[in-house]
């Protein structure tokens, strides 16, 4: 089958499509002929083997796809249409999938929009709900509005907590883009001080929920714009890890809920649980188009060099899709 393969840690110029033995699924598992893939931050992370937690020989922790030979007696047989998460190898012809974790795509769903939802929508709910305990009314500060997951989270917290949504991006189009999937304030954040029009939106009392992204740069921003009792959970460092005069006491004086998490070295149980979770309350709003994945671009196989540095330039709304099926 055709892979794609690193070839040394480095820049996207070390992507390369090659041929590659395809995966044997074992108990309990679904082979999966890829249909669509879809890049993840993660993938370039590891891509420059800095992630500390994987080391994969392909690439790619999601897919959409066809079910080709089903390894186990679950509900799944071959045939069936597919999405979710692969613990690695999602970008390839062939990938093997816990069938505990299989989404049955639903039927207005294409297999380019089902490859855009498994990372995001999973993070986005996990995150929001398991994590942040979001409810109904209470304020959502998310940042970086116009990512994968942002685009995601705007959605779950509107469709499912009915809350209100201030969203952070870096130019008027993604700020447009957030509103048009239910954002309710929009703020650019490379023009204006988001911490003070976060307190001004909210009568100075701060988001319940802080969905974080960026880390070091917005520590202090986010502290600000938080209330007391908030939750602040910390899922990216897109803008840094180290951070430097730290007063703690600021931290308790707002009894800060901090919470860190990273979805993919977590287990196959937990993730099964979230896929499982996350199926029976969200996927029915796909179905009813209160939901819809985001595609920025679909890229072919041979062009996954193009399609990292489309991400690592920060040009992407929403999810950028390899199309496998070629
Ligand atoms: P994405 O689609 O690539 O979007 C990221 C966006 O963040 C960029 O387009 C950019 O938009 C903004 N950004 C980048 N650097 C920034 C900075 N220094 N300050 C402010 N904004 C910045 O990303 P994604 O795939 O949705 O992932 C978003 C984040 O979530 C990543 O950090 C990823 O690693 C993380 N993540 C974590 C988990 C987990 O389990 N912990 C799971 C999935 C993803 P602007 O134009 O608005 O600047």
């Amino acid at each position: 089958m055709k892979a794609i393969v690193v070839n040394q840690p480095g820049g996207a110029d070390q992507l390369q499509v090659c041929e590659r033995e395809k995966p044997e699924p074992k108990p309990g598992e679904l082979l999966i002929k890829v249909k669509a893939a879809a890049i993840n931050r993660t993938d370039i992370i590891n891509r420059e083997a800095k992630s500390g937690y994987l080391d994969l020989p392909i690439l790619g922790i999601e897919v959409a796809g066809i079910v080709e030979v089903a390894n186990t007696d679950t509900k799944i047989p071959a045939g069936t249409r597919v999405m979710g998460l692969v613990n690695g190898g999602g970008y390839a012809e062939y990938a093997v999938m816990p069938a505990d974790r299989a989404m049955v795509i639903p039927d207005s769903l294409s297999y380019k929009q089902a490859a855009a939802i498994p990372e995001v929508f999973l993070t986005a709910y996990q995150t929001l709900f398991w994590l942040g305990e979001l409810k109904e009314n209470e304020t959502a500060l998310i940042h970086a509005g116009g990512s994968g997951v942002g685009t995601a989270a705007i959605q779950l917290a509107k469709q499912l907590a009915g809350a209100r949504v201030i969203t952070t991006a870096g130019s008027q189009e993604k700020l447009d883009f957030c509103r048009s999937l239910g954002a309710d304030v929009e703020i650019n954040y490379k023009e204006q001080d988001f911490d003070e029009k976060v307190l001004e939106a909210t009568n100075g009392q701060g988001a319940a929920v802080i969905l974080d992204f960026i880390g070091a740069s917005y520590y202090r921003k986010n502290l600000a714009s938080l209330q007391v009792d908030g939750r602040w959970v910390l899922i990216g460092l897109l803008g840094g890890a180290q951070l430097e005069n730290i007063n703690l006491m600021d931290l308790m004086m707002k009894r800060v809920q901090l919470k860190a998490t990273l979805l993919t070295p977590r287990t196959d149980q937990y993730k099964a649980a979230l896929t499982a979770d996350f199926a029976g309350r969200a996927l029915p709003l796909f179905e009813q188009n209160k939901l819809k994945p985001v595609i920025d671009t679909v890229f072919a196989m041979g062009d996954i060099q193009q399609a990292h540095q489309r991400m690592e330039s920060n040009q992407n709304i929403g999810k950028i899709i390899l199309n496998m099926d070629e």
